[in-house]
C-alpha cells in the first residue's frame, strides 16, 4: 500500500504539528478529519513529508472535508508567517481565521452558496466634483496596482471616506474584491451605510459579534467570489475575497487593531503582510497615523498622500490649555469651564465632553482608616458605578456589591472620590435641568443596545451635551457640536508607558475633528494643570505632524519602537516565585546574547488575575529579524525545561502595553 505523508495542524495551543498518513494526494490549506487522542478533529495540512522519522504508530487521515481548499496560497502563507512572526501555536492561528462552523467536524463544508451579488454604482450618491485635494490623490492612488503601501493622511472631514469609496469603485469595475479594515465593530454600522449607498449589491460584514452562520456565509461568499466588498475588524483580515484587489486598514493608528489575549496579533500587520504576499495595495488611513507608520514613510518605504483641507472649506477647531491648577473642580470640570458650557448651551449648540473613564468614581475609600475597595481576583481598584449601585473592576469586569460601612475599620466615613463619565453627567445633569444629557460609554451603549440610538438623540437634540469615553472620538461627527472640553488629559501626558504622549495626542486631535462641522467657532478647551508642558504645546497646534515628529525624535533618543523593537515574555502561575524564577531563567540565557537587551522580571499589572500572578521581562533589540531568531531560541529552551510545565508563558510582539 502506498501511503503519503503529511504535517497537519491542529487548533490546540501546541506548537508543533503532527505527522498523519493518507493514500490520497492533499494540497497544503485543505481542511482533514484526524484521530487524535480517543476523538477525531479538525486539522489542516501544512506540508507534505517525504519521510516521517518514524512511521511507527502514524495514524491515518480520516477524511479530506472539502472539494475546495480552505487556505489558498496567499492566505497560506500569511498564516505561516503569522505564527512564526508571533510565535504563535500554528494550528491556533489557522482557527483564528477560520469561522467557528468550520473548526468543528460538522456538516458544514467549504462550498458556495450560490447568492451572487450584483455591483452597480449609484451615481446619485456621487453628485459633487472632488475637492483638487481628493481628485490628485485619488488619481496617483488609482494607479498603483502592486505592494507599495500608502498612507492616506487625511485631517477629520477631507474626504478618506469618500476616496475608499472611489478606489473601491475602480477595483469592481476591474473585477477585483476589496477589504475594508476599520478597529472597532462600532465603526461598521456608518461605513456599511456609506458603501450600500455607492453600491446595490452586497455588502459583506464580518465580526465577532454575529453568529456563526453569519460569519460562516459571509467567509463563503467572500471566497466563492460571490461578493466583493467587505467590512470587517481585525479577525476578517484573512477572509479569502476572491481576486483581492486591495486592502483598506482605516484608522490605522488605532490600538484596537491589535488583540490583546490568546492570538496577540495586529490586524494591521497581518493585513500589511498578506498585501505584500498578494502584491496588492495596501492604503492605511488615519488623521493621526502612527508612529511606526509616519517612519516607514520617512524611510521612503511608505508614500504619503495629504489631504490637509476639510471638504467643508471649515478650520479645524482651536485647541485651547485651561490651566484648572488655581480653579475650583466641581466633579472634574473647572469652574471657567463650566461658564463657557453654559455660554454654548445658551446659543443653542452642543458641547461634547471627553473623559476618558467611565463609572461613577474610580476610588472608593475609607476616610478613617484608608482601605480602599479593591477587586479581589487582580487587585486594581473598584470604580464605583451609581446607576448599578455596584462597584466594578475595569480589569476583569468582576462585580461587587457597595458596602456602606468600611470592612476593616466599620467606619460609615466612606469617600467617593475621582471622576467618570456618570459623575460628569449626573453633575451636568443638576446643572443644566432642561438640557439632553447624553452619556456615550461601555455601559451606556450596552445599555441602550446600540451606539446609533445615541448618535440619533444627539442628531435631533438642539442643544445638548455629550459625555463620552474614547468611543466619542471614533468615527462619527457631530456636527452641532461646537465646543468640546477635555476633562484629564493630563493622566495621559504625564503617564510614563512608552506610547502615552502618541496615544494622548491622537485622542485630542480626532477628538478635536469630532467638533465644529457646522461652525468656525469650534473650540476645544483641554483642562490641565501643566499648560506649559512641551508635548501639550505641540499638541496645541492641531498639527498633528508636529506632534508626531517631537514624539518621533523622542523616542528615537530614546531608543524605543518605532526606532527598537519590543516583545514581552509574559509567565502567569498561582506561586509568584516559581514565574519569576521561570523569567529569570529566561533572563539569564539571553545575557550573553549580543544586541538584546533584557530587562525585569518585573510584576505586571494586574499583578493578581483569578487566583495567578502575572510577571513579565522586555526583551528589546534593533532589528525585528534577530528579535525573532532569539525569541525562537528562546522558546526551544523553554519548551525543555521543567518549570515550564509549572507556568502558562506567551509572547507580546510589539506591545501597546508594557505593563
Ligand atoms: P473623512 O473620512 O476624511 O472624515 P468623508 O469622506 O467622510 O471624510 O467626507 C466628509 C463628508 O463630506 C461626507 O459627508 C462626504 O460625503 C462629503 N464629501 C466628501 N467629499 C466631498 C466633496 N468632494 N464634495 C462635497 N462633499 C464631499
Ligand atoms: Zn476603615
Ligand atoms: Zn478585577
Amino acid at each position: 500500500m502506498n501511503f503519503f505523508y503529511y504535517d497537519i495542524a491542529v487548533g490546540l495551543p501546541l506548537r508543533q504539528c503532527f505527522t498523519y498518513k493518507s493514500k490520497d494526494i492533499i494540497k497544503k490549506g485543505e481542511r482533514v478529519v484526524v484521530p487524535f487522542g480517543n476523538k477525531s478533529i479538525i486539522g489542516i495540512v501544512v506540508k507534505k513529508v517525504s519521510k516521517p522519522k518514524s512511521l511507527k504508530g502514524l495514524k491515518e487521515i480520516i477524511e479530506i472535508t472539502d472539494d475546495h481548499i480552505a487556505f489558498d496560497k496567499s492566505e497560506f502563507k500569511t498564516i505561516l508567517w503569522a505564527s512564526d512572526y508571533y510565535h504563535h501555536p500554528i494550528g491556533e492561528v489557522f482557527f483564528s481565521f477560520l469561522p467557528t462552523l468550520l473548526r468543528k467536524k460538522n456538516d458544514k463544508t467549504v462550498k458556495a452558496t450560490g447568492e451572487i451579488a450584483k455591483y452597480e454604482l449609484n451615481e446619485k450618491d456621487k453628485n459633487f466634483k472632488l475637492t483638487k485635494e481628493q481628485s490628485t490623490n485619488l488619481d496617483k492612488l488609482n494607479k498603483i496596482n502592486r505592494f507599495d503601501p500608502s498612507l492616506i493622511y487625511g485631517v477629520t472631514g477631507s474626504g478618506k471616506t469618500e476616496i475608499y469609496l472611489q478606489l473601491a469603485e475602480k477595483l469592481i469595475q476591474k473585477n477585483k474584491s476589496v477589504l475594508v479594515l476599520v478597529p472597532e465593530i462600532n465603526l461598521i454600522p456608518q461605513l456599511e451605510k456609506r458603501f450600500k449607498n455607492r453600491f446595490s449589491g452586497d455588502i459583506g460584514v464580518y465580526h465577532s459579534r454575529q453568529t456563526s452562520n453569519q460569519r460562516l456565509k459571509v467567509w463563503l461568499r467572500s471566497k466563492f467570489g460571490e461578493i466583493k466588498i467587505v467590512i470587517g475588524t481585525r479577525s476578517s483580515v484573512l477572509i479569502p475575497l476572491k481576486d483581492l484587489g486591495a486592502i483598506i486598514v482605516d484608522e490605522e493608528h488605532d490600538q484596537s487593531y491589535k488583540q490583546a489575549d490568546g492570538f496577540k496579533f495586529s490586524g494591521r500587520d497581518i493585513a500589511i503582510k498578506r498585501s505584500q504576499i498578494e502584491d496588492i495595495p495596501i492604503f492605511l488611513g488615519s488623521a493621526t497615523p502612527s508612529l511606526q507608520t509616519l517612519k516607514l514613510v520617512k524611510e521612503k518605504k511608505y508614500k504619503k498622500y495629504d489631504l490637509l483641507r476639510r471638504v467643508d472649506g471649515k478650520k479645524p477647531p482651536k485647541l485651547i490649555p485651561l490651566d484648572i491648577s488655581e480653579s475650583s473642580m466641581l466633579g472634574g470640570i473647572a469652574a471657567q469651564t463650566m461658564d463657557i458650557i453654559n455660554s454654548v448651551i445658551k446659543r443653542g449648540e452642543q458641547v461634547l465632553i471627553f473623559i476618558n473613564r467611565r463609572g461613577f468614581a474610580p476610588l472608593y475609600e475609607c476616610d478613617n482608616c484608608g482601605w480602599v475597595a479593591k477587586c479581589s481576583s487582580c487587585e486594581s481598584n473598584l470604580v464605583f458605578h451609581k446607576s448599578k449601585n455596584r462597584l466594578i473592576c475595569h480589569r476583569c469586569e468582576s462585580v461587587y456589591r457597595v458596602n456602606d460601612s468600611c470592612p476593616d475599620c466599620s467606619s460609615n466615613e466612606i469617600n467617593i472620590l475621582g471622576t467618570g463619565t456618570e459623575r460628569v453627567e449626573e453633575i451636568l445633569k443638576s446643572t443644566f435641568k432642561k438640557v439632553p444629557i447624553i452619556r456615550m460609554d461601555y455601559d451606556s451603549t450596552r445599555l441602550k443596545g446600540s451606539i446609533d440610538a445615541i448618535y440619533e438623540e444627539a442628531e435631533k437634540s438642539k442643544q445638548a451635551i455629550l459625555v463620552g469615553t474614547q468611543m466619542l472620538s471614533k468615527g462619527h461627527d457631530f456636527p452641532k457640536v461646537t465646543l468640546c472640553v477635555i476633562l484629564n488629559a493630563d493622566g495621559g501626558l504625564l503617564s510614563p508607558d512608552i506610547n502615552s504622549v502618541e496615544k494622548i495626542s491622537q485622542q485630542l486631535i480626532q477628538v478635536s475633528g469630532r467638533a465644529g462641522r457646522n461652525n468656525n467657532l469650534a473650540k476645544v478647551i483641554i483642562q490641565t494643570r501643566y499648560p506649559n508642558d512641551e508635548n501639550l504645546k505641540k499638541i496645541k497646534t492641531g498639527d498633528y505632524q508636529i506632534v508626531a515628529e517631537r514624539c518621533l525624535k523622542t523616542n528615537k533618543a530614546l531608543d524605543i519602537p518605532p526606532y527598537s523593537n519590543i516583545s514581552i515574555l509574559r509567565a502567569i502561575s498561582p506561586n509568584p516565585q516559581i514565574g519569576i524564577k521561570f523569567l529569570d531563567k529566561a533572563h539569564k540565557i539571553l545575557k550573553n546574547k549580543k544586541n538584546v537587551d533584557v530587562i525585569g522580571p518585573f510584576p505586571s499589572i494586574p499583578f493578581k488575575v483569578k487566583g495567578n500572578t502575572r510577571n513579565h521581562l522586555v526583551i528589546k533589540s534593533n532589528t525585528k529579524t534577530y528579535l525573532n531568531r532569539v525569541l525562537k531560541f528562546l522558546t526551544k529552551e523553554i519548551e525543555n525545561w521543567p518549570e515550564t510545565k509549572k507556568v502558562k508563558w506567551s509572547y507580546d510582539i510589539d506591545p501597546y502595553d508594557m505593563s
